[in-house]
């Protein structure tokens, strides 16, 4: 199959890739390089079914393809609150470009949406019945109400034109190929402990979160992609669920680090909680995450040990 990957050279975008060209798939790889690193896909430029094309998705693009996979937004919070307008723009008008070429081609289109529907939650573990508690005017809105918007153009294009959409809400993933300055608290505090610096807490670090490896993230996606008849919304995450102190303790421990802990205030609008129920993806793509978070920890940890040594 010919498989279109949009933020194809970020974290996610990268890996997938890989695993596509690995089965076969000829792979079109599209971006506009803001929070993705070529350096992530440089192993892939020779091969002859990869193409890298830099696009940004808020324009119309055209091609022949098979399946899409919508992953183009920046993710971490310092990236997508930098041009707060430019983040809703990806993932509304991108939404649209892309639904748009799914439709006029017959392509079957995965949208990557986020926990971050559910906002900050008031119940736990999140279901994907629940329909969230987003502020709409807050810091973080760019990114909760864009994707919510592209869920609701999801099921729009679906319901109105027949689009073989696909929809799954990822919950926070880590793992190699992060970028140094993403931001986001695993690679910050890897990064931190590396260096024996403080590592930095927002708040009091009692808010929770479920860390998924990206192994698994990309078996999760991939089943949803191929599976027939079922649509989603599904959650793909850990259910195993840490405060940001154990997840800095975890990290100190297994670098042998001598970083300190250091307390900074917390963001606006911080989730307090986050834990998925994944009974639903259970029971239709019989997935379940496998690695431990101690094991995906040492991965990554090695991964932020080879890039920073090479300076
Ligand atoms: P990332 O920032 O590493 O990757 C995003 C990629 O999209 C980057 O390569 C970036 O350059 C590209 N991009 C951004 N705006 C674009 C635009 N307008 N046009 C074309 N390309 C654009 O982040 P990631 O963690 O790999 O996330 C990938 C997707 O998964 C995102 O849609 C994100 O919202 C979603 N997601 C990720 C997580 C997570 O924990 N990693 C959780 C929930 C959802
Ligand atoms: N689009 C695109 N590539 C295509 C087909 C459409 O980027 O191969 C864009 C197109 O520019 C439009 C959007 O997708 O802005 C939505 O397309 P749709 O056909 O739903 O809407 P319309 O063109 O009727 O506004
Ligand atoms: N966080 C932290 N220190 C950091 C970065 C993040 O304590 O250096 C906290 C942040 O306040 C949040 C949690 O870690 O409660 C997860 O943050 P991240 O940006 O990784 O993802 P998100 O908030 O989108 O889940």
């Amino acid at each position: 199959m010919r498989v279109l990957v949009t933020g194809g050279v970020g974290f996610i975008g990268s890996h997938l890739c890989e695993r596509l060209l690995n089965q076969g798939h000829e792979v079109l790889c599209l971006d506009n390089y803001f929070t993705g690193s070529k350096r992530n896909v440089v192993h892939l430029l020779d091969h002859p079914y990869f193409e890298l094309i830099r696009h940004d998705v808020t324009t119309p693009y055209y091609a022949e393809v098979d399946q899409i996979y919508n992953l183009a937004c920046p993710a971490s919070p310092i990236h997508y609150q930098h041009n707060a307008i430019k983040t809703v723009k990806t993932s509304v008008i991108g939404a649209i470009n892309m639904l748009g070429l799914a439709k006029r081609v017959g392509a079957r289109i995965l949208q990557a949406s986020t926990s971050e529907v559910y906002g900050d939650p008031l119940i736990n573990p999140q279901v994907e019945t629940y329909w969230g508690n987003v502020n709409p005017i807050g810091s973080r809105s760019c990114y909760d109400e864009g994707k919510r918007c592209a869920e609701t153009l999801f099921m729009n294009y679906y319901e109105q034109n027949n689009v073989d959409v696909r929809i799954i809400r990822i919950f926070n993933t880590y793992g190699p190929k992060m970028s140094v300055n993403d931001g986001r608290v695993v690679s910050n505090f890897i990064i931190q402990a590396l260096r024996n610096e403080p590592i930095t807490i927002f708040g009091e670090g009692t808010q929770t979160r479920s860390f998924q490896y990206v192994d698994d993230l990309l078996d999760g996606t991939m089943a949803m992609m191929n599976n027939d008849g079922f649509i989603g919304p599904v959650n793909l995450g850990n259910p195993g669920e840490f405060t940001m102190l154990e997840l800095a303790q975890e990290v100190i421990d297994l670098i042998g680090s001598s970083s300190k802990l250091t307390f900074l205030p917390l963001p606006q609008d911080d989730p307090k909680q986050r834990k998925p129920d994944i009974t639903l993806a259970k029971e239709k793509l019989n997935w379940e995450p496998k690695v431990k978070l101690k094991d995906g920890l040492v991965k990554t940890i090695s991964y932020f040990e080879d890039i920073l040594s090479e300076g």
